[in-house]
């Protein structure tokens, strides 16, 4: 199949590709370039109703497809992700900035596992019995609730909507699904995948459009029973005020703020490896990348500089290039947003270790948006540098003194998504792990991940968990049944 980028992107309502009804555009611009690439359908509640009508229509037949069919089709959809692997990730490299490496690496393989591992999930899927002596039975039953909307952010495209798509498809349901307006191409090349996968009409609908165009009407619409949502903790607070009067299921995967917590007695070649990961990878837009750098006193001037020494380095380039450690940011409007937080930390009284300007690079991508990895020192935890996030190449160092004063700082924030501990003592490593007041916690490692595991926050980093058993639980609805003896 050819999956090159079209001019016009189109919805994918009732199994056909679809201009928005208003026939109204958005430009979709290539950040590193500066050039609009495509135009996006600006879709409204008109689109929407259709998708969700669509969606309803296909309920009966999808709930009750036998699930090995269903598996079947999924992981046809997982294999053409994989076939297509290098337009993919052009695609997703084009709209996102990032180096075409790492949308290789891991957005394009890690959309194709979400369908593989949900498709297989289903197939092993069980639900409780509970028996009252000799008095009773209980079995539950776990139901698909009917439509769900899926609304996914920009910083990892496919693989995040894919992430909530497949459960909620294997699970029976039939999806109404919005990607980023920033991050479309993707989901569109998506849709021509399901149609050649031959998943039937109106399982799966994708509307494109903007959060308060398109995204809200999803939320709001009394059809849509559950909302898988990742993004921003504001927007998450606007979708919860919407839906939980309504009784909607919610998930929710937002904000963060992570501490990295580094102690004295850490394997330092690999903590200094993988911190800079942490730190920088994708230009810092992972919802898991650390941006708080927390350091034993001991060795935090070694730290520090030895850090700002190698954040110097990383390459900024073209993403197209090889050799591009670093991307370029996702928008203008996130370009300004990340300087701005850069000069309100040199006003809270930061100093700049490495990074702190913006960089133009010769050729292509004269116009991109490209910023320099930026390391600050100097800031007390309760700053807004340190409490808000950024989700960009901006980190913080911070030192403490003993093992009290570290979970101090680390717990110093509304967020709670995740953290990493770096120390060779496993006793300390396990204290610190269950006090931390994060979701998911990487001990000498990051970004490690596990499908089955619960994936999600604590505090404003969301509510609900994602991931094996979770995902599929939040997509059905449980049904005891109590038969007497
Ligand atoms: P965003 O909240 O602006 O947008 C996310 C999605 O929601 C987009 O599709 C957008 O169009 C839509 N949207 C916005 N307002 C809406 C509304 N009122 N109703 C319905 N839909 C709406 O977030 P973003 O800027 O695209 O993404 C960055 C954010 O996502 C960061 O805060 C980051 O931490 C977070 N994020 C969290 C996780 C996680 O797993 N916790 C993962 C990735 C990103």
């Amino acid at each position: 199949m050819n999956l090159s980028a079209p001019d016009h992107i189109a919805n994918y309502i009732a199994g056909s590709i679809q201009a928005p009804i208003n026939g109204r555009y958005i430009e979709n611009i290539n950040p590193a370039t500066g050039e609009v690439y495509s135009a996006t359908p600006d879709s409204d509640i008109k689109d929407v109703e259709e998708a969700i009508g669509a969606a309803r229509s296909a309920f009966p037949m999808w709930s009750t497809t036998p699930v090995e069919e269903r598996f079947k089709i999924l992981n046809r959809i997982a294999q053409l992700i994989d076939d297509n692997l290098d337009s993919l990730a052009l695609a997703e490299t084009n709209d996102n900035g990032k180096p075409l490496w790492l949308s290789k690496r891991v957005d394009i393989p890690r959309a194709s596992s979400n369908f593989r591992f949900f498709a297989t999930g289903i197939m092993h899927f069980s639900t409780e019995s509970h028996n009252m002596e000799d008095k009773a039975i209980n079995y539950t039953l776990r139901q698909p609730i009917g439509v769900a909307g899926c609304i996914s952010p920009w910083n990892l495209p496919l693989y995040l909507f894919t992430w909530k798509i497949a459960p909620a498809l294997a699970a029976g349901n039939c999806v109404v699904a919005k990607p980023s307006e920033v991050t479309p191409m993707t989901a569109y090349l998506l849709s021509l995948i399901c149609i050649e996968a031959g998943l039937p009409d109106g399982v799966l609908n994708i509307v494109h459009g903007t959060g308060p165009g398109c995204g809200s009407a999803i939320v709001a619409h009394p059809e849509i029973k559950a909302i898988s949502f990742t993004g921003s903790t504001r927007a998450g607070r606007e979708i919860a005020a919407v839906a939980a009067p309504m009784f909607k299921k919610l998930s929710l995967e937002l904000g963060g703020k992570n501490p990295n917590i580094i102690f004295a007695d850490c394997d330092w070649d690999k903590m200094m490896r993988t911190t800079l990961q942490s730190s920088f990878s994708n230009q810092g837009q992972i919802c898991l990348c650390g941006s708080r750098i927390l350091v034993e006193e001991s060795i935090y001037e070694k730290f520090k500089h030895e850090f700002a020494a190698r954040v110097k380095k990383l390459t900024i380039g073209d993403p197209l290039d090889d050799n591009s450690r670093q991307g370029a940011v996702v928008s203008r409007m996130h370009f300004d947003k990340v300087l701005s937080c850069i000069d309100l930390a040199k006003e809270e009284g930061g100093i700049i270790l490495a990074g702190g300007n913006s960089v133009i690079i010769d050729g292509r991508c004269a116009n991109g948006l490209f910023i320099e990895p930026t390391v600050i020192e100097g800031l007390g935890p309760h700053c807004r540098t340190n409490m808000e996030e950024i989700f960009g190449p901006v980190v913080t160092l911070q030192s403490f003194k003993n093992e009290d004063e570290a979970l101090q700082l680390a717990n110093t924030s509304d967020y709670g998504l995740s953290a990493t501990i770096w120390t060779q003592d496993v006793s300390r490593a396990n204290r610190i792990a269950a006090q931390v007041k994060s979701g998911i916690i990487w001990i000498n490692c990051w970004l490690l991940r596990d499908l089955r595991t619960p994936f999600g926050g604590f505090k404003n980093s969301g509510i609900g968990r994602e991931g094996g058993w979770d995902a599929l639980r939040f997509f059905t609805e449980p049904k005891n049944i109590c038969i007497e003896l």
